[in-house]
């Protein structure tokens, strides 16, 4: 390809389709035009730009692994190198389609009843319609399998949910929510698309975030929320149903922690060849290219690990342990690599307008997020060793 990103060492870019490219170019091009003249401000006022969610759809941004909402055909290392691009510019932005097209779309494909995917994906996919994933609650977050305190009762036709959620992004102005809550008949965990105008559904905005600041994460609570049966999403019936959701997303927040290292270091090569010191440019001196190098070895060890990951997927071979792998050790690196990146820029490098200080602070809630990179681990060491040691 002759437009290769120039952070990508060893072409890997190559492994896309001629289409896939072609939609990589589309994506890169939109951000650096629309995105990045905005991020920074958006980011420090804490706002999420509301006017990027129909031209991310018109991009085939959302919901692109699934029939009912995709442009074109593609393969998931093509919507990996898309969560790439996106974050490279700005992770929030790239943090709202993970969750609305890989989180809820990904919820209604995976635990939606035919009619249901038909009726939502299409209309999520052009952003016509906003989603919001609840899992995580004010008392649980890595112990969510078992810890699910929100509680789903059968009652007539419906159910009622009562509850609470914690740091659910895009809530703030989602028109729904896929609430993950334990049945109160068979203790098992089930999901339920929740309209935002039910009585006794509020959420409030999480102020105080200094990481993905332009995500709005919201405090939820339930207060005997009725939803009708037709609104739960049917082949959800355990934990490991979410789980499933979870292990395609978390593959995906990989390929994301990849491009926000990508952008922090991206801005260390082009401060490194013009800033000066002792008489030349700093990237002339060893130490700053050794930390370059090493930015570039992590860069392009995550992607090499990435695109397997991505591969598997669509081999229909991916594990929980492949995905989680991925997250833990991309995530891990990335928080070496926007760190070196910023300390090439030395006292400039905590602007803003510089462009580097917002991927070290926004690697902060990726490397929690989706697992905490130590829960991820914990899954690869079950894997490994045949105990759970987080049971
Ligand atoms: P805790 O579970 O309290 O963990 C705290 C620390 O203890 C971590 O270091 C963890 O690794 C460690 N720890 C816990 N248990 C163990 C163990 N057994 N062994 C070793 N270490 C352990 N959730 C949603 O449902 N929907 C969303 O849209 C969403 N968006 C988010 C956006 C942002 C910006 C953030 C920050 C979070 C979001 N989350 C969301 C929640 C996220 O998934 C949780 O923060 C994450 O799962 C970790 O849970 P916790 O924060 O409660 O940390």
């Amino acid at each position: 390809t002759s437009d290769r990103l120039s952070s990508d060492f060893y072409a890997f870019q190559d492994s896309l389709s001629p289409r896939e490219v072609e939609a990589t170019l589309a994506v890169r091009e939109f951000f650096e035009a629309e995105v990045r003249p905005i991020a920074n401000d958006y980011w420090e006022r804490a706002e999420f730009p509301r006017h990027l969610i129909a031209p991310l759809g018109g991009l085939g941004l959302l919901g692109s692994a699934w029939d009912e909402s995709r442009q074109f055909e593609n393969s998931a290392r093509w919507r990996g190198w898309a969560c790439l691009e996106m974050s490279r510019v700005d992770a929030s932005v790239s943090s709202f389609v993970g969750v609305q097209s890989g989180l809820v779309m990904g919820s209604v494909a995976c635990g939606g009843s035919p009619a249901q995917r038909k009726e939502w994906l299409p209309v999520m996919a052009t952003g016509e319609v906003v989603g919001a994933f609840g899992l995580t609650e004010p008392l649980s977050g890595s112990d969510s399998a078992r810890g699910l305190r929100t509680v789903a009762e059968r009652q007539g036709a419906g159910w009622v949910l009562n509850g609470a959620k914690r740091w659910i992004g895009n809530a703030t102005f989602a028109d729904v929510v896929v609430i993950v809550a334990r049945d109160a008949g068979d203790g098992q965990a089930k999901a339920f698309l929740v309209p935002t105008s039910a009585p006794g559904y509020t959420a409030t905005k999480i102020e105080g975030k200094q990481s993905l600041r332009s995500v709005q994460n919201a405090d939820i609570v339930l207060r005997d929320v009725v939803v009708p049966d037709e609104l739960r999403l049917p082949l959800v019936e355990s934990f490991r149903d979410v789980a499933t959701v979870l292990r395609l997303t978390r593959a995906e927040v990989a390929w994301q922690a990849v491009g926000n290292s990508i952008g922090a270091y991206e801005a260390a090569v082009a401060y490194a060849r013009e800033r000066e010191q002792f008489g030349r440019p700093i990237g002339s001196h060893q130490l700053v290219q050794d930390l370059l190098s090493r930015c570039l070895g992590n860069i392009t060890a995550s992607i090499a690990l990435c695109l397997q990951v991505s591969l598997l997927l669509d081999e229909g071979r991916q594990l929980d342990e492949h995905s989680a792998l991925a997250k833990a050790f991309a995530t891990a690196r990335m928080r070496e690599t926007v760190a070196w990146s910023r300390e090439v820029l030395g006292g400039n490098g905590i602007l803003l307008q510089n462009d580097v200080i917002r991927h070290f602070a926004d690697a902060e809630a990726i490397y929690s997020y989706e697992g905490t990179r130590e829960m991820n681990s914990l899954i690869v060491g079950r894997a490994i060793t045949g105990h759970a040691a987080f049971a």
